[in-house]
């Protein structure tokens, strides 16, 4: 299986209570600004900087994944075995 990973584009920054939030499509986890200062654009910034991606494969398509998720999706045993108990 091919894996293509690109930063997360920022059409997918969501902004909750004038802080911008970035949800994992695999595990469904969140990061929430602390600042209300940040915009979207800073969000989606750190959000790369610490690992966030855009993950594609000849399977699947999910535009937003979380460093943890991204981690499993390069272990593939590992994986098969957290999308069966979900
Ligand atoms: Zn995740």
């Amino acid at each position: 299986m091919s894996l293509l990973t690109t930063p997360v584009d920022i059409a997918h920054i969501d902004v909750m209570d004038s802080r911008p939030l970035i949800y994992c499509q695999c595990c469904r986890s969140y990061e929430h600004a602390c600042q209300s200062g940040a915009t979207p654009k800073m969000w989606q910034q750190a959000a790369t900087y610490v690992g966030w991606r855009h993950v594609r494969s000849e399977h699947f398509d999910l535009d937003v994944v979380c460093p943890e998720c991204v981690a499993e999706f390069h272990q593939p045993v590992k994986h098969r075995e957290l999308r069966k108990a979900v």
